[in-house]
C-alpha cells in the first residue's frame, strides 16, 4: 500500500518513480486484506486506543487521512461500502483487487520480482515474514503461523538499520488474529480468523484463564497476550449463549463451524469448565509488526538522513493498540513523496 501510494503520489507530483515490488505480484498485504481503511471518529479515542503511539504522527493519519481516501478515489479506486460498520471509526472499504489495480496504474513503473537496496523511500511492509526477526523482536512464547504476505521480511528494517536508523517504540508489538492453530491459506485468511474471545471463556494449556479485564473490541490485546502463553496458543471454550453471539454480520457459531481445532469440551487438557459446549484451540496469525524504523512528521527516517520510510516499516504509530494499517501506510506514502519531491 505505502509504496505504491508514494510513487502515485510522486507521479501526480510529475516525477518518473520505479517501484521495486519483491513479489511475483503487486499489492502486498493489501490485496489481501479486508481493505477497511479507517481512522477513529474522534482524536481522543486513537489516544486512549493505542496510548504508547508516537502522538505527532497519529496526529498526521488522524488528520490526513479523509484526503487520503478522496484521492483514492479520484483515481478511480472501487469504494464497497462508504462507512466501516464500528461507531468508533470512519473510513471505507475498498475493493482490494480494484485499488491494487488503480494504484499499480498510478505508479507508472512497477518492477515485478525485483529488489534495490538504494532507495529513497523504504515500504517493504515489516518484517512479520522473518520468523527469526519476530523471535528477536516480538519474542513469542513460540513461533506464529504468518497472516500475511510472504515478502515482508524486514528489509526495510534491515536497510533502515544499516543506515544508521533509530527503532520505533513497540517493537514487540504486533497486529494479528487468532486463527485455527492448523495450517491453513493466503484465501483463509479473512473467514478463519476467529474474532469472539470476547464472548469466550480463555484458557491456555494448563487450564488457567490468563487474560485479564475486558477484551478489547479488535481483539488485538487479546492476540498478544497469546502469543506469550506456553506454545502461544489458547483454547476458547464456548458456552450456549456465546455461540448465540454475533460479531458484525457473522454468527460466532458460524465462526467456530469453520475452525477444523475445534473439539468436544472433553476432550480439552484441563477439566471441562461448566456449562462448555465447544472449544476452539487457536493460535496468532502475525498479519504485520506494529514496531520498525522510526520516523519523523514529514515520514524522514530518524538517524538516517535522506531515508524515508511508509507503512509497515514505520514503527509506533499504533503502539499500545491498534488502528488502520493501510491508512498509515496511505498517509505516510503520500507524504514520503511529497517530502522526496521537496513538496512540503
Ligand atoms: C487478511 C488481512 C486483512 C487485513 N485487513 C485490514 C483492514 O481491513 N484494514 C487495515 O487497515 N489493514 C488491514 N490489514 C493490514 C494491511 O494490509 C497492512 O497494514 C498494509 O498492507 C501495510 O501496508 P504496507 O505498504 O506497509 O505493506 P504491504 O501492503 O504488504 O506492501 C509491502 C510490499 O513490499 C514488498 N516487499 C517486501 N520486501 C521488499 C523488498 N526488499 N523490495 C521490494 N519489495 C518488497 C512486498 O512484497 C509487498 O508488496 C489486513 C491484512 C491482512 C493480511
Amino acid at each position: 500500500m505505502a509504496g505504491l501510494s508514494a510513487a502515485a503520489r510522486a507521479r501526480e507530483l510529475g516525477a518518473a518513480p520505479v517501484v521495486f515490488e519483491k513479489g511475483t505480484r503487486p499489492g502486498g498485504s493489501m490485496l489481501l486484506s479486508s481493505c477497511v481503511i479507517w481512522r477513529f471518529r474522534d482524536w481522543g479515542d486513537f489516544r486512549v486506543e493505542c496510548p504508547t503511539g508516537d502522538e505527532p504522527l497519529q496526529r498526521v493519519v488522524w488528520e490526513q487521512l479523509d484526503d487520503g481516501i478522496a484521492w483514492l478515489e479520484s483515481l478511480g479506486a472501487p469504494v464497497v461500502v462508504h462507512e466501516t460498520g464500528n461507531p468508533r471509526t470512519v473510513g471505507k472499504r475498498f475493493d482490494p483487487r480494484g485499488l491494487t489495480d488503480t494504484l499499480v496504474r498510478a505508479a507508472g513503473e512497477v518492477r515485478l520480482g525485483e529488489t534495490a537496496d538504494d532507495v529513497t523511500i523504504l515500504a517493504t511492509g515489516g518484517f512479520q515474514g522473518h520468523g527469526d526477526l519476530v523471535a528477536e523482536h516480538v519474542r513469542p512464547a513460540a513461533p506464529l503461523r504468518l497472516r500475511a504476505n510472504s515478502w515482508s521480511a524486514g528489509d526495510g528494517l534491515r536497510l533502515g538499520l544499516e543506515r544508521g536508523a533509530e527503532l520505533s517504540a513497540g517493537m514487540d508489538e504486533f497486529y494479528g488474529r487468532n486463527m485455527p492453530d492448523a495450517d491453513y491459506r493466503e484465501d483463509d485468511f479473512v473467514p478463519l480468523a476467529q474474532l469472539y474471545g470476547r464472548f469466550a471463556r480463555v484458557y491456555n494449556e494448563q487450564g488457567e484463564e490468563f487474560f485479564e479485564g475486558e477484551v478489547s473490541w479488535s481483539e488485538n490485546d487479546l492476540v498478544q497476550a497469546t502469543a506469550r502463553q506456553p506454545g502461544a496458543r489458547a483454547w476458547y471454550v464456548l458456552d450456549d449463549a456465546a455461540l448465540e453471539q454475533r460479531v458484525r454480520d457473522r454468527k460466532v457459531a458460524d465462526m467456530v463451524e469453520l475452525a477444523r481445532t475445534r473439539v468436544d469440551p472433553s476432550e480439552l487438557p484441563f477439566p471441562t469448565p461448566a456449562g462448555a459446549r465447544v472449544a476452539v484451540r487457536v493460535k496468532p496469525g502475525i498479519t504485520h509488526t506494529i514496531g520498525g524504523l522510526r520516523i519523523d512528521e514529514r515520514a524522514r527516517v530518524v538517524g538516517a538522513a535522506g531515508l524515508l520510510a511508509a507503512g509497515a516499516d514505520a514503527g509506533g504509530i499504533s503502539t499500545g493498540g491498534y488502528a488502520s494499517g493501510l491508512a498509515a501506510a496511505l498517509v505516510f506514502g503520500r507524504i514520503a513523496a511529497e517530502t522526496a519531491l521537496n513538496r512540503d
